[in-house]
This record gives C-alpha cells, sequence and structure tokens, in this order.
C-alpha cells in the first residue's frame, strides 16, 4: 500500500537522530524475544471475525475485549443472528468490553452492509455472513473497502490485513504504536495518529513490518507507558530516543495520550548520576 506524499523513509525521521528502524526491531527482539506469525491454521479464522474481533478491542484491554468477544459469540453462533436480534441483545452480549451501546450499533451497521452486499455465503460448511471474497482483493481495495464501515478506521482495517489476510504490506498504529515512534523522534509531535501510520507503512520494511507491530506495542505497555515511561530500564534509550535525549524540551502535551507525562520521567540530574527515578 502506499500513500505517495506522506511517506516518510527510515533515512527522514522528524528527528534526524532518531534511532533507525532496524536498530529498534534488533533492541526489542533481545528484550521481548522473536515475533512471528504463527503457522496457518487448517480453517483460518474468518475474515469477519476478525473484523468484529478488532472492533471489539478499540479503547480496551485484550482481556475484556476477548471476553466481550467470546460472550458475543457463545450468543450469536452466526453473524446473521445478529442482524435478528434488537439493539439490547446485542449490547448484553458485548457489555463487560465497555462502550457496548456504540460498539453494537457498529458491529450491527457492519454487519447490515455486508449483508445487503453480498447476502449469507457458504463459510466454513454453514451459511452465514461472510467477507472472504477480500482474500481477492489487493490491500488498497480492502482498506478502502473496510474503512467505508463505521467504526472501522485505518488502524482496524489494517489490523484485518496483517492479522485476518496474513498480509506483511500494512502496518497499523495503534495508541502505542503511536506515542514510541513520536517519543523517539520518527514523527514529529502532533502528527495524528493515521498520518504515522501512513508514514511508518512506508518506512517499515515489510519483513519487519508484523513483529514490529507487536513489539512496539509490548514495548509501549511494558516500558514506555503513557504517563510513566520507565526510561532507566529502556533498551532504546541508547539507541537515540529524542524523548530521552531532549527531556527538557519536547511538550509532553503534544503527544497523544501522555497528558502530564512528564511527572514519571527522570530527571536529567539523576539519569546523568545513573539515578532510577520512574
Ligand atoms: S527512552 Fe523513554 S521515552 Fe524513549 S522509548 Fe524508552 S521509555 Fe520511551
Amino acid at each position: 500500500m502506499s500513500s505517495g506524499k506522506r511517506a516518510v523513509k527510515a533515512t527522514s525521521f522528524a528527528w534526524a537522530e532518531a534511532p533507525d528502524i532496524r536498530s529498534v526491531h534488533q533492541a526489542l527482539v533481545r528484550a521481548y524475544g522473536v515475533r512471528k506469525r504463527p503457522a496457518r491454521r487448517r480453517t483460518p479464522e474468518p475474515l469477519l471475525d476478525v473484523l468484529i474481533r478488532t472492533v471489539l478491542s478499540q479503547n480496551t484491554t485484550d482481556a475484556l475485549s476477548e471476553r466481550a468477544y467470546r460472550q458475543l459469540r457463545q450468543r450469536f453462533s452466526r453473524w446473521s443472528e445478529v442482524l435478528s436480534a434488537t439493539q439490547q441483545e446485542v449490547e448484553g452480549a458485548i457489555r463487560v468490553g465497555g462502550l457496548a451501546r456504540v460498539r453494537a450499533q457498529h458491529i450491527r451497521d457492519i454487519l447490515q452492509r455486508v449483508a445487503d452486499a453480498r447476502g449469507v455465503q457458504r463459510v466454513c460448511g454453514h451459511e452465514d455472513l461472510s467477507l472472504e471474497h477480500l482474500q481477492a482483493w489487493s490491500t488498497p481495495d480492502v482498506m478502502q473497502a473496510l474503512t467505508q464501515h463505521r467504526g472501522v478506521g485505518q488502524k482496524t482495517a489494517a489490523c484485518v490485513v496483517l492479522f485476518g489476510l496474513r498480509r506483511d504490506d500494512v502496518f497499523p498504529v495503534d495508541t502505542h504504536i503511536h506515542r514510541v515512534a513520536q517519543r523517539l523522534g520518527w514523527l514529529g509531535t502532533g502528527v495524528a495518529r493515521e498520518d504515522t501510520q501512513a508514514a511508518l507503512n512506508e518506512a517499515v520494511p515489510d519483513a519487519l513490518k508484523y513483529a514490529l507491530h507487536l513489539l512496539l506495542i509490548a514495548h509501549g505497555k511494558r516500558v514506555c507507558r503513557a504517563r510513566t515511561p520507565r526510561c532507566a530500564e529502556c533498551v532504546l534509550a541508547p539507541l537515540g530516543c529524542r524523548w530521552y535525549a531532549t527531556a527538557d524540551k519536547v511538550d509532553a502535551a503534544d503527544i497523544e495520550g501522555v497528558g502530564d507525562g512528564r511527572r514519571g520521567q527522570m530527571s536529567r540530574k539523576r539519569r546523568r548520576s545513573g539515578g532510577t527515578e520512574r
């Protein structure tokens, strides 16, 4: 997928001294281990399942979104059944994941559009709604089609391509990756998440996209956390992280999800003396 004028090459970061992508990948592999795609399942998860699962994962924890998805599938074994259910029944099934009213509406809208466009198909041995026709489409066409749905943005669509279609030509950027990328200096502060995704999609080599996506999320959750980045123990600090190197100059409020993130930042004085303030 190409985004033309938004392209940012690995050698033209917003901050010239930002660590290069391959070095970051190698450091994160040393810290968290190799990330490889699991072997292809004999019966791959249907794309519509991947899409709904990803919609339910927005703005909540992995554990809660997984519970919401499981309860939804226990209540409705076929997607076509969701369309004949009431809004309240769908909300009840996914309530554990939060934002039930909005998510239920988005899910019903997606399913209705799929039903209007394709009707029910033969999928996994039974009749149901399906997105399997997207397997034959190009990635830009898949992205275009998926983002037509309410509640499906660039990140969600890219996750369906990366995980559902198992293609390496997209780089989904969630809030963790967005934050880490801006702190590293790959993108300027204040750059929107979708623009960050477009830029990194160009800059990250396809061979690294799957692994780096997972590794940066892990790093954002465990070390480069929104409010309290643990720079003292970060494997990316010595590589030239902008946040670490210019701690007194970057405006924290410009970086999405950071808020008063400097509160937990190790001070320059402590950092020079090898302190461990977090
Ligand atoms: S050095 Fe600090 S700000 Fe930079 S990536 Fe590591 S934890 Fe995040």
